[in-house]
């Protein structure tokens, strides 16, 4: 049984806690903001160079978009101005690129 785990971020050397929004990601609101900017990063880069919008990553952009809410209204009550600001920086990468992907039809794997 190894039970500890499941309260801390599972990144190695890691034993901030995890805010009660993300559980579901096993992540501290650091790491968790470290991925989600790579994610958006790297969609809006592959979306710009004309890669197909797909269901998957609009799934994963409404998951991180809601983490963040949830987040920022988690903490009103503490708020940290670091991570704030980047909670909000990221709800502005996640709308730009629903944006985004509302201009574009979601790609279908063609019949076979
Ligand atoms: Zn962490």
């Amino acid at each position: 049984m190894d039970s500890a785990t499941s309260s801390n971020c599972r990144r190695a050397a890691c034993a901030n806690p995890i805010p009660p929004g993300l559980i579901t990601e096993q992540l501290c609101l650091d790491h968790f903001l470290d991925e989600a900017f790579v994610r958006t990063d790297q969609a809006l880069e592959s979306w710009n160079q004309g890669a197909p919008v797909d269901s998957q990553s609009v799934d994963w952009l409404l998951a991180d978009a809601l983490a963040v809410v949830n987040n920022l209204e988690a903490g009103a009550d503490d708020p940290n101005p670091d991570q704030r600001e980047r909670m909000l920086d990221l709800l502005l990468s996640i709308a730009n690129l629903h944006e985004y992907a509302a201009r574009h039809p979601l790609s279908t794997l063609p019949p076979s």
